[in-house]
């Protein structure tokens, strides 16, 4: 039994239209009850104009146009209705209210993407896509969750699975059939052979899945640097806009400065952070703990030097403090420089001229183009799984490297075939009869 359940689909305030949808077993009943029109017997997908009216009061609400899907030709696969009214807070309210008062509930977070999943009109990574393609905030990153919601991602786990089902369906058929002569034997070999191919694969995701979640998400960086080499400067040529204050005076950028920068396609959480030093100011050294901070925090940091001159003792410091994070060092006020090392990354916060350093960001983190257009499972909950995936395969490895019965070793790959299955947000499907029946034909 799926409640009828309704919500506001578009932002809560005036506008031309607003769309409440409704939908649930009992959708058209509802509706009807207070529509002008009787949809109960509708059979297709169709279009309405008509009133919702408030019948016991001989109160028309508001002239509405209804968007009837018949299920499971709908978004949830239940009946569904969109009812397209004027964007009036106050109509949209009074149209929530008797629908409402008429048997339909208010929908929490998510329960149509949740509905759609939980009909099979879509697997979760589908389902979790819907979320992703509303939050980003860069076409790259709603391109990438695009190719989740067309089910393009979803199928990069088809090889995975038919692998990890090949191998467990002849671990099972030969305990289960001992007697049936023709059929392989599974060893311990093979199993070690068939995960390490496995493992190349989960690999493979994990690898692409890490890069596209930059992609989805951005990465935290920090800009450090001693005062005056020019940090507020390289950030504003970042942000393309005068955010930071620029100025001449020693140690003036107290407080921390954000700004969220898209680098061709990958949002940078900027953190300008103040310049390292033995400050015996307080409101300085207050800054440095900032900067330190930063330094923890992110995933990339900007070590800023001026190229123009010698590095000091607060240079190093600061290349020191830095040494284990996984830093760029960029040399700025390349305007200044003569001599220039091939190895350096020199820019000129100065004059915008910062394209080797655009550059050095997409090889820290590992990316090209390819990262853009190819389908990947890119949240912390597709990737977690695929790594437990693989430490399980790693453990049936293992059994196998010290001569396990075959039986034993089968738990672990069943193990990993559910994580797999997870993904999807499939059910545990322990009981894999039916493909041991359509691979082997056992039994016939
Ligand atoms: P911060 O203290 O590290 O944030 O440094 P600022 O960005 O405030 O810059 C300090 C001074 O260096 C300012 O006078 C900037 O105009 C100057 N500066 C920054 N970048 C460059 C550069 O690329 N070339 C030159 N010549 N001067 C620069």
């Amino acid at each position: 039994m799926f409640e009828t359940i309704v919500a506001l689909a578009t932002p809560p305030m005036k506008s031309a239209l607003a769309i409440i949808r409704v939908s649930g077993d009992d959708c058209f009943e509802v509706v009807s009850k207070c529509f002008s029109k009787d949809i109960t017997k509708i059979n297709e997908r169709t279009i309405l104009v008509g009133y919702i009216e408030d019948k016991k009061k001989g109160q028309r609400i508001d002239q509405v146009v209804l968007a009837i899907y018949k299920g499971p030709n709908s978004f949830t696969g239940e009946n569904l209705v969109e009812i397209i009214c004027h964007g009036s807070m106050l109509i949209s309210q009074q149209i929530l209210d008797i629908l409402i008062e008429k048997g339909a509930r208010m929908a929490t977070n998510g329960e149509y993407s949740s509905r759609a999943f939980l009909h099979q009109k879509m697997d979760l990574v589908q389902a979790e896509s819907i979320n992703d393609i509303i939050n980003a905030t860069t076409k790259e990153a709603k391109n990438l969750s695009m190719l989740s919601l067309n089910g393009e991602t979803s199928k990069l786990l088809v090889p995975v699975k038919t692998r990890l089902a090949d191998i467990i369906s002849l671990i099972e058929v030969n305990i289960d059939f001992p007697e049936y002569e023709d059929i392989e034997q599974a060893n311990q070999q093979q199993v070690i052979t068939i995960c390490d191919e496995i493992i190349g694969l989960i690999n493979k995701l994990i690898d692409d899945g890490e890069k596209a979640k930059i992609v989805k998400e951005g990465i935290k960086v920090a800009i450090v640097g001693k005062p005056n080499v020019g940090k507020s400067s390289l950030l504003n040529s970042l942000l393309g806009e005068e955010k930071a204050i620029v100025t001449d005076i020693a140690g003036t950028t107290r407080d921390t400065v954000e700004g969220d920068i898209n680098l061709n396609g990958i949002v940078l959480h900027l953190v300008d952070t103040a310049g390292i030093r033995d400050a015996s100011d307080v409101v300085e050294s207050i800054g440095v703990d900032r900067a330190k901070k930063a330094i923890e925090q992110s995933e990339l940091v900007l070590v800023v030097l001026d190229g123009s001159e010698k590095p000091t003792k607060e240079d190093q410091d600061i290349l020191d403090i830095t040494k284990d994070s996984n830093r760029i060092i960029i040399y700025n006020k390349a305007d200044k420089i003569n001599d220039k090392n091939d190895d350096r990354i020199y820019v000129s916060a100065l004059n915008n001229n910062i394209e080797p350093l655009r550059k050095e960001i997409y090889k820290n983190l590992g990316l090209d183009e390819q990262v853009f257009h190819q389908p990947a499972l890119n949240n912390a909950r597709q990737i977690g799984l695929l790594k437990r995936a693989k430490l399980s395969l790693e453990k049936a490895k293992e059994d196998a490297s010290n001569d396990l019965p075959i039986d034993l070793i089968s738990v672990n790959l069943m193990d990993a075939y559910n994580a797999v299955l997870e993904i999807l947000g499939e059910k545990n499907k322990a009981d894999l009869s039916k493909e041991i029946f359509s691979r082997f034909c056992v039994g016939k």
